[in-house]
């Protein structure tokens, strides 16, 4: 029995795109990327869709459009990818970590509004495993608080979201950005990549400097006309534009993301109602969100937990762990001590949690096998 933890659904369509770049002269940004950015406004319906090479990449660039520098405060949940803090931290900025929801395990409005101030300049919660954060509710929290206001800008992560909803809202209605990853193992993928989507005009403008170095025109656009046109750099950018060679392969996942919703959310419903008499900590569901069900993670007791990895490995189960909490990070336990104590409820579950496989081609005989292997192997461990 050979499971794998993951494993991507593209094919031949997506060799053919690839392909027909090639086929073309230009592969770097141009057409194409310009297509999936018209798709990505339609679908998000937002006026402003930027790809970049990676969320990360988009991260900065959005950081240095909105100007950060270095002694900003960024406040980011505890509990997430390191990525959602590293961006900050490359820029000179402080993290300030907060607590998350003991249940859901989301960053709260209660939270961010403890974190604020007056060097607080963006706040980026993490629509954690697809599930959405409140973030109407943080920014009213933010804007009622003494030293907050539309100056602190809200960037979502949605790495783990792209179709999942709130109250019927996609990322990016309430935030000031939604930054997404199409990351190899993200539910839209092109292996590396990502996009940031945004309502501000003003904001994109500079984004779309600040992803190209902080040149003031795009390749192709250098060359319109049959002729070279000059560019100018303003402001300091970084390099997190998306080639057409992997945006090629994106037109038809988001065409199709929404139908494969149903099969991913059979899978974790599955997991879900298997284990859930029995003694493993779940993720709460909160029933305002439509998930994007980007992760399924269970949670044993902290002492048990390496025991239990080893445990399922050794019976042919892949599992991995999302995430360490940051204060549990050896950068981050070093640059900021205090964090962990201020953060109880992300380090115990970073120390509990395991992630099984999910993605849409797990066969229900694979599954059948995890959820059998996961009862015998852990509901002893408790
Ligand atoms: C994957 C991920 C990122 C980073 O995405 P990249 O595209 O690899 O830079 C950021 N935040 C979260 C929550 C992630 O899971």
């Amino acid at each position: 029995m050979s499971i794998d933890f993951y494993r991507h659904d593209l094919g031949t369509e997506a060799a053919q795109a690839v392909a027909d770049v090639i086929s073309t002269p230009f592969l770097t940004t141009g057409k194409v990327a310009r297509g999936v950015e018209e798709q990505l406004r339609g679908y998000f319906d937002v006026p402003h869709a930027l790809l970049v090479n990676s969320w990360t990449n988009g991260a900065a660039a959005t950081l240095l459009a909105l100007g950060v520098e270095p002694g900003d405060e960024i406040v980011v949940p505890a509990m997430t990818f390191i990525a959602s803090a590293n961006v900050g931290e490359v820029l000179g900025a402080v993290t300030v970590m907060t607590d998350v929801d003991p249940d859901t395990l989301l960053m709260t409005p209660e939270a961010v509004a403890a974190a604020i101030t007056p060097r607080t300049k963006v706040v980026i919660p993490v629509h954690l495993y697809g599930q959405m954060v409140d973030v109407a509710a943080m920014r009213q929290a933010i804007d009622t608080h003494p030293d907050g206001g539309p100056h602190i800008r809200i960037l979502e992560d949605a790495a783990h979201c792209f179709e999942g909803t709130r109250n019927g809202e996609r990322p990016g209605r309430h935030g000031d950005a939604a930054i997404f990853s199409f990351y190899a193992t993200k539910n839209v993928t092109c292996g590396e990549g990502g996009a940031v989507i945004t309502r501000d005009a003003g904001l994109a403008a500079k984004l779309t400097e600040t992803r190209l170095h902080g040149m003031s025109a795009i390749a192709v656009d250098r060359f319109a006309g049959g002729k070279y046109n000059h560019w100018d750099m303003e402001r300091l950018g970084t390099k997190a534009n998306l080639p057409d060679l992997l945006a090629a392969l994106l037109p038809p996942q988001i065409e199709t993301v929404d139908s494969k919703l149903p099969l991913r959310r059979a899978i974790a419903d599955r997991y879900r109602e298997a284990f859930a008499d029995g003694p493993l900590r779940l993720p709460a569901v909160d029933p305002l969100c439509v998930s994007a069900e980007h992760l399924i993670t269970i949670g044993v007791p902290a002492d048990n937990r390496d025991r239990a990895i080893a445990a399922l490995n050794e019976t042919g189960v892949p599992v991995t762990v999302n995430y360490r909490a940051l204060p549990d990070i050896a950068y981050y336990r070093r640059r900021y001590p205090q964090a962990a104590d201020q953060c109880p409820h992300a380090v115990a579950w970073g120390r509990q949690t395991i992630s099984l496989p999910l993605y849409t081609g797990l066969s229900a005989s694979d599954q059948t096998f995890i959820i059998e292997a996961v009862k015998k192997l852990l509901y002893p461990l408790g």
